[in-house]
């Protein structure tokens, strides 16, 4: 198995991302104390599961998070990415590479993920089972965790061997099916509580039964006498439903009939409602014609009473005239009188006169 990458943000002291290549051949990686050499070795423990925050040289998971520096701030979340090639299809998935990430938040939220993919921790403890790098695998090697394989004490050894000889996973699939099991048997035993109690209820149980029984006879009996009587019912109502459905035909008809006739109205009804706008219409034309009218009536009734009296003047007018005329007339006649009177004394006076001039001729 090669290990070809790890990527790290926020964890411990890579506070910034930081890609580490694994080419082939690498062998150390070497560095002055306190640089951080031992932080890489955390963050491969912790991507592949490591929940004891001892193992990591913490006091609780939460400082795995770059807890900040004089001149820079804390981050919020830590994140590493174990890229892992997978072309000797070490690990039971389709992929050339396999890519397994943790992110935990401040906030106690928590991702594991395989290939990009959400996840549970079981699956991350599954997928590298038997491949010695698990979280109790031997591929990491603390330490303080050499002197566990140099111990004298068989168990302390024990889990080493197991791993490295592939056991783990048959040893973890043992653990959960006895803990099936287990669960199984406490099912069976509450399954026997539950029979035992039963069966106490059985002749109680047996006399709720015959009396159920008789019940259903009964049951039966008045199932078949409600069958015939809902079978008269339904004769009686067949012929009543042939009478009703005559009457509603019929009812049907008049009510068709009037609904024609109420069409009928209704168009009537519309032309005379037009008909009284129409009207309406009109009175108010007429009223307002009337309104002029008799304000005209009033205004030829003035100019009446206006010319009666210019009439009256003139009447008196022409009679003050007419005696003025004949004032006039005798007046005339009088001196046509004179004028002929004069005339006359004229014609005496020519005549005298002509007496008189022939007496000189002669
Ligand atoms: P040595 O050779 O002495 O074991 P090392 O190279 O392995 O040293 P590490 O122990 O990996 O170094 O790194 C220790 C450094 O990591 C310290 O400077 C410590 O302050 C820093 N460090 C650890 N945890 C955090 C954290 N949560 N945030 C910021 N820095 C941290």
């Amino acid at each position: 198995m090669l290990l070809k990458r790890i990527e790290m943000q926020g964890f411990k002291s890579f506070a910034d991302k930081t890609v580490l290549d694994f080419v082939n051949g690498a062998t150390a990686v070497v560095g002055p104390n306190g640089s951080g050499k031992s932080n890489i070795s955390d963050a491969i423990r912790w991507v592949i599961g490591e929940t004891r925050a001892k193992s990591l040289r913490g006091s609780n998971m939460h400082d795995v998070i770059f807890a900040g520096t004089e001149k820079r701030k804390p981050l919020n979340f830590a994140e590493v990415s174990l890229v892992l090639d997978n072309s000797d299809h070490i690990f039971p998935v389709d992929y050339e590479e396999v890519v397994v990430t943790r992110r935990l938040f401040r906030s106690g939220e928590s991702v594991y993920q395989i290939n990009r993919t959400n996840c549970l921790l079981k699956n991350i403890h599954e997928l590298f089972m038997d491949t010695g790098l698990g979280r109790d695998g031997y591929s990491i090697i603390g330490q303080g965790n050499v002197s566990q394989i140099l111990s004298t004490k068989a168990e302390d050894r024990r889990n080493i061997f197991e791993e490295a000889a592939g056991v783990s996973k048959y040893k973890y699939r043992k653990d959960e099916a006895s803990r099936k099991l287990t669960h199984v048997e406490e099912n069976l035993v509450r399954i026997n509580d539950i029979v035992s109690e039963l069966e106490t209820q059985i002749n109680p149980l047996k006399n709720q039964s015959e009396k159920a029984k008789k019940y259903l006879d009964f049951y039966g009996e008045y199932k078949t006498l409600d069958i015939n009587m809902s079978l008269v019912t339904i004769q009686k109502n067949d012929t009543n439903l042939e009478k009703n459905e005559e009457l509603r035909r019929s009812v049907q008809d008049e009510l068709n009939s009037l609904r024609e006739q109420e069409s009928e109205t209704e168009g009537k009804i519309n032309n005379l409602y037009n008909q009284s706008l129409q009207c309406d219409e009109e009175q108010t034309n007429k009223n307002s014609l009337l309104v002029e009218n008799e304000a005209k009536v009033l205004q030829n009734e003035n100019e009446i009473k206006i010319l009666e009296n210019n009439i009256r003047n003139n009447y008196s007018n022409i009679t003050r005239i007419e005696t003025e005329i004949e004032n006039i007339r005798t007046k005339n006649l009088e001196r046509e009188e004179k004028i002929k009177e004069h005339e006359e004394v004229i014609k005496n006076n020519n005549e005298i006169a002509q007496q008189f001039l022939k007496g000189f001729d002669t």
